[in-house]
């Protein structure tokens, strides 16, 4: 399959592709088998009465949601936004143009929910509700990544986002699950994180990474799971223990707690930070994920919870009324872990905002011409850049991981002011797309943020794409090679951290050899 898939050829910025009717027609992920769908309480096949469920389904989250019922009654089809998916760029099919995409569930809003549509559907674009519909649903809300790019464009701030994870829901409710996305949510009810690694795994390979610092520094820098009392739960997407560039990032993490003594722990239950459940549109699974991390911190009994480098893991912590983690919530175990948390910090807070306070305060001692054989860029990450903040400042969530760069390296570059910080391209792999089987779509829906990546590799020799996104750093290491870039060039801000930051020993250690020398 991969031997096949090509990427598309550079446009010349900006141009409106031209359209290829049908181009990914029938394009979709595999479907869940029984067993899967049933772990999460789903119907494991298309029952007899699907039809009567996806309506009730619908009529259900339009009661649920108001927001979505605005985005399906307020389009007025300008336009604006038709051009802005990074999906319709790299595959030109007009129907993941995000009004498009929006219409196909629209339509079916109208003929039902609707007095013109119930009355006169043709004349308002209604439809009923069919098996190949339900088809068309399952491929085209699968070729898009939640990712409210086009949000951004459209003058009445519809999201797009929203109705995909809606149409994910019902079709959920109607046994059409995505194998990717509910496997893995499984796995997290089961296990604690997304690969299914059991604790003792979980230790051993911190372990092995305390070694590998060890060899690497000199210094013996602790990973430590299940710490009980320790100040700081650490809560990072499971990629960071096992996967390249990922784990970089991890040992930047622990490097920055042991340079100021930081007391941290991370969950063997609760080690996972993303959340999929944001992914299929589920609030229910959403939250159980969640919860799992307000479990863990009222278990350990820590002060503080701190979140590493993932785009939708931070979107949804961050919005900590959902984990009751943080002030909002108001049911008893909310209240507990409120009343636990230290209220002197913001909770939960970014690794990017624990790191950038060290620096700004002078905590950290770092070397920036460790990063000297870098040419960096950043790519913001949908999640971060849209969805979430950092720091005091509106804005922050762009500036602070620019800031550590800038603080550890001499080299940085932005790329192209329409594809940064809002205005930000998908990797083309976010939302639950991360899978194999629609690797083609993958490699194409990356052709925005390739295309800017190339210009500053052209004038400015960019070598080092930084992300703090776990999916976008996965996303990037598979499709870099298609458009001629070189695997490695993606990693984390952390793994900068992890090069420049100089520990306390090292120092000691640097202090104390020339004093040897001079004896010998
Ligand atoms: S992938 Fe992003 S830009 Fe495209 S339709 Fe979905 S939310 Fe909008
Ligand atoms: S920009 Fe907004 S109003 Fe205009 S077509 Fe797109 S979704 Fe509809």
């Amino acid at each position: 399959m991969a031997a096949e898939i090509t990427a598309p050829p550079y446009r010349v910025i900006p141009i409106i592709p031209a359209l290829k009717p049908g181009a990914m027609e029938g394009v979709k992920p595999f479907i869940a088998n029984e067993k899967i769908q049933a772990d999460l309480g789903f119907p494991g096949e298309l029952p007899e009465d699907w039809k009567e469920r996806a309506l009730a389904k619908m009529g259900e989250l339009l009661k649920k949601y108001r927001s979505l019922k605005v985005y399906l009654d307020a389009c007025v089809h300008c336009g604006a936004c038709t051009d802005k998916c990074h999906y319709f760029i790299g595959t030109q099919d007009p129907k993941n143009m995000p009004v498009a995409r929006q219409d196909l569930l629209r339509s079916v809003y109208r003929r039902y929910f609707t007095l013109a549509g119930k009355l006169f559907p043709k004349l308002v674009g209604a439809r009923d509700l069919t098996k190949e519909v339900l088809e068309e649903w399952y491929s085209y809300y699968h070729q898009c990544s939640e990712c409210r790019r086009c949000s951004v464009f459209c003058p009445y701030g519809i999201d797009t986002a929203e109705i995909t994870m809606a149409a994910r829901d019902i079709l959920d409710a109607v046994g059409y699950g995505q194998k990717y996305s509910n496997e893995i949510i499984g796995k997290v009810h089961k296990i604690g994180n997304n690969l299914g690694l059991p604790g003792p795994a979980l230790e051993n390979t911190l372990e092995g990474l305390e070694e590998d610092v060890k060899e690497d520094t000199g210094v013996d820098v602790l990973f430590p799971v299940d710490q009980k009392g320790a100040e700081i739960l650490l809560i990072t997407p499971s990629a960071d223990f096992f996967a390249e560039p990922h784990i970089d990032g991890l040992i930047g993490y622990a490097k920055v707690f042991h340079a100021v003594g930081a007391s941290w722990t991370l969950s063997s239950m609760a080690s996972e930070g993303a959340n999929f459940g944001l992914f299929i549109g589920n609030y229910e699974q959403m939250r159980e994920v969640a919860l799992r991390i307000r479990k863990a911190a009222l278990d350990l009994g820590v002060k503080r919870i701190i979140v590493g480098e993932c785009g939708h893991a931070w979107r949804v912590a961050y919005w900590n009324t959902l984990a009751g983690i943080g002030a909002g919530a108001d049911d008893p175990f909310a209240v507990q872990l409120q009343s636990q948390l230290d209220p002197r910090y913001k909770q939960p807070t970014h690794i990017c905002e624990y790191t950038w306070d060290l620096i700004e305060q002078g905590k950290l001692k770092l070397d920036k011409s460790k990063n000297d054989q870098y040419k960096i860029t950043f790519h913001d990450s949908c999640n971060v850049a849209r969805a979430s903040r950092m720091g005091d400042e509106p804005g922050g969530q762009f500036e602070i991981p620019r800031n550590i760069i800038k603080a550890v390296a001499n080299n940085f570059v932005d790329m192209d002011e329409n594809t940064i910080r809002e205005k930000t391209f998908c990797c083309g792999g976010g939302g639950g797309l991360l899978t194999d089987d629609l690797l083609d779509l993958r490699v194409k829906g990356a052709l925005p943020r390739m295309e800017a990546l190339q210009e500053v590799a052209d004038s400015h020799g960019v070598n080092y794409l930084a992300a703090i996104c776990a999916i976008c750093k996965t996303q990037f290491s598979k499709v870099l090679p298609y458009y001629g870039f070189q695997r490695g060039m993606i990693g984390g801000v952390h793994q900068l951290v992890s090069n420049a930051i100089i520990l306390p020993e090292q120092e000691q250690m640097a202090q104390q050899e020339p004093v040897e020398q001079q004896e010998q």
